[in-house]
This record gives structure tokens, C-alpha cells and sequence, in this order.
């Protein structure tokens, strides 16, 4: 008989599931699972031995596995692939910032959305995660760092796939990861990244979970936007700035939005004009990453020059950017680059 996987279940779906016992044992079982990371029924010592032995006919606590790590050669940075029940993969990363270990995390196996410049899309979407599948990866990251006397920081869902085009798993683990039986991250420590799906964007507005959004921006006009990124013929960048605009209000959390540098296509003068110009007056923070070299994609690296000129017209015009630390490059863990692969 397969075993039904308990892990990723919220309490009233625990307390549904071993109904008739009474509900105190659903909360005994989510804090074993949650809280203690326990995977094994027979270590769950608060339950009678008569229980934990048939809890362990019916049932498994099941996470992903990890197939393959890679470590950045300044150590800061591991790349893992993880391996899910039906034999696909997902990749994610872990950093160790100057301010707290995060995980950046995939929401898909795949990718539909299309952009140009990224290497989880190249195969196209293959399947969603579910949301005990992403919870899986951020609890494996969680009690790799526990292991080692770390503890996890914030999460990034960043990696391969697009989270709102996943969106009720995506509310689902959020909502989840939250609780206080699981591991009670504050929702201003979690950041959900998009290309711009502009009416989930108004749905997660109204969810009230005030996560950081982050949007994939890229270019600072709609034609090259849009051949950078086949969303913007959906969603332009006037209703998209205005979604991400009118989230900020509502959230009280400043918009990130992400800037990949393209060396000669996107990270002249006048792409820095124009992006200080359609983002003057947002609650925002830009973050430029200078683009990682992906084998199957024709674009370059800025030059050291554009950069430095790019992040500074922006910060002397009233725009706050960053240029994002490049973590990761020689693993393939930068932004961008990941695929079901090492
Ligand atoms: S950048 Fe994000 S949304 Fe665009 S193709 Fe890559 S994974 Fe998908």
C-alpha cells in the first residue's frame, strides 16, 4: 500500500486526515513534523507506542532529497538539486549574506514565461510544484543550516518557474510557513519574485500577507521590454507599474525591482533616464544584476563602466538601487541560470 505523505498538510487538513482521534494529536503530529523535523513516527515520543505504530502503516513524512551539491568557490554559496517523488528536479540555492542565510527557491519545474535572457525556460513548464513540494525545499535548506548551528534567515521564491502562474500552492505554503506550528517566518521575511502577472498581482494584494514583491523589470520601456520578455505583450508596464504601485500602498512594503544588465542592450544612459523616469515617485528599491553568462543565450556582460554609471545615475536622481552582490556565478546559482542541472 503507498504510503500517504503527511508533510505539507496544515493542521486542519492533519486533523481531517487522522480524524476520529481528537484534535490535540493533530497538533502533537504538526509540531513533530514542523517544529522538531522529525521524518520517523517511532521518534515521536509524545504518542502512545500503539499510535506512532499505525501512523507508520499509513503514512510517510517525505521531503525532497538532495542529488547533487555544488559549493561556490568562496564558500558563501551551495547549489543544491533536489530530487522529487516522480523523478524530476529542482534547483535551489543557499546564501549566506552579511545579514542572515537565505534560500532562493523554485516554484515550478520549468518555465512557460519565455524570457530571453534565462536559462529555467529554455525546456519550457513542465510541471507546478505543489505547496508541500516548496515547503519541502525551504525545510531542506532549514535543517541543512540547523546542522551546522545556522539558522535560516529569509526565503526568495527566485528560482526556475514563474509563483504566480502557480498561485494557489504559492498561497498555500506561504500561509503555512507562517504558523506558528511550522516555522513562523514573518511574512516581511519572505520575497515573492514575478515577470509581471499583473491581475495575480492584484489577487495577492488582497490576500493581506504582506510579503516583499518583486518584480522582474528588465527594461525601462515597453518595445524593448517586450522583446526581452513575451509577458509585457500581456501586461504593459504602465498597468504593471500601477499593480506594483498600488501593492506597495497596501502592503506598506517597498517594491524591489529587479534589473538584469545586458552589456549594449539595456544599461545605457538613456535606459537609466528613462527607468528613473517611469519608477520617480514608487516605492521601490532597484537592484541591478549584471547579467551571468548563460551557454544558450547571445547576451554579454555590462562592462565594470556601465554599471558603476547605470547605479549611480540612478542613485543621484532619486532612485535607491543596489547592484546585487554576484553570488554564486561560478555554480550557475545566479539569477537567471538555473535549470534542473549542475
Ligand atoms: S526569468 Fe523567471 S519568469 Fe522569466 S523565464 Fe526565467 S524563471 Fe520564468
Amino acid at each position: 500500500m503507498t504510503k500517504k505523505n503527511l508533510f505539507g498538510l496544515t493542521l486542519a487538513e492533519l486533523e481531517k486526515e487522522i480524524s476520529p482521534l481528537p484534535k490535540f494529536r493533530a497538533k502533537q503530529i504538526a509540531a513533530n513534523i514542523y517544529k522538531h523535523g522529525i521524518k520517523n513516527f517511532e521518534a515521536m515520543n509524545d504518542l502512545p507506542k500503539n499510535l506512532r505504530a499505525e501512523l507508520s502503516e499509513r503514512y510517510e513524512i517525505r521531503i525532497a532529497e538532495v542529488l547533487k551539491r555544488l559549493d561556490s568557490s568562496d564558500g558563501l554559496t551551495k547549489k543544491f538539486l533536489l530530487g522529487l517523488s516522480d523523478g524530476k528536479a529542482v534547483e535551489i540555492v543557499l546564501m549566506n549574506h552579511d545579514y542572515g542565510n537565505s534560500v532562493c527557491i523554485s516554484s515550478q519545474v520549468g518555465c512557460q514565461m519565455g524570457c530571453r535572457f534565462c536559462a529555467s525556460t529554455l525546456k519550457g513548464l513542465e510541471r507546478n510544484l505543489t505547496a508541500a513540494e516548496m515547503l519541502g525545499e525551504i525545510f531542506f535548506a532549514e535543517e541543512f543550516l540547523r546542522g551546522r548551528n545556522q539558522k535560516l534567515d529569509s526565503v526568495v521564491i527566485m528560482g526556475t518557474g514563474e509563483p504566480l502562474m502557480n498561485y494557489d500552492e504559492l498561497i498555500k505554503m506561504l500561509r503555512l510557513l507562517h504558523e506558528d506550528y511550522c516555522l513562523g517566518m514573518s511574512y516581511r521575511k519572505i520575497t515573492v519574485s514575478t515577470c509581471g502577472i499583473v491581475p495575480a498581482i492584484k489577487k495577492l494584494r488582497d490576500e493581506k500577507i504582506p510579503v516583499t514583491l518583486s518584480i522582474s523589470l528588465h527594461a525601462p520601456n515597453d518595445n524593448l521590454r517586450s522583446a526581452l520578455m513575451p509577458i509585457n505583450f500581456a501586461f504593459d508596464l504602465k498597468n504593471l507599474l500601477a499593480a506594483a504601485e498600488d501593492y506597495a500602498q497596501a502592503s506598506g512594503r517597498r517594491v524591489t525591482y529587479e534589473y538584469i544588465l545586458l552589456g549594449g542592450v539595456n544599461d545605457t544612459a538613456e535606459h537609466a533616464r528613462s527607468l528613473a523616469k517611469i519608477l520617480g515617485g514608487q516605492l521601490a528599491n532597484v537592484n541591478l544584476i549584471p547579467f551571468n553568462p548563460v551557454a544558450e543565450r547571445n547576451f554579454v556582460p555590462p562592462t565594470k563602466a556601465s554599471v558603476k554609471k547605470f547605479f549611480h545615475f540612478l542613485n543621484t536622481h532619486g532612485i535607491t538601487a543596489t547592484v546585487r552582490k554576484e553570488m554564486g556565478a561560478d555554480v550557475n546559482a545566479a539569477c537567471g541560470q538555473l535549470r534542473a542541472k549542475l
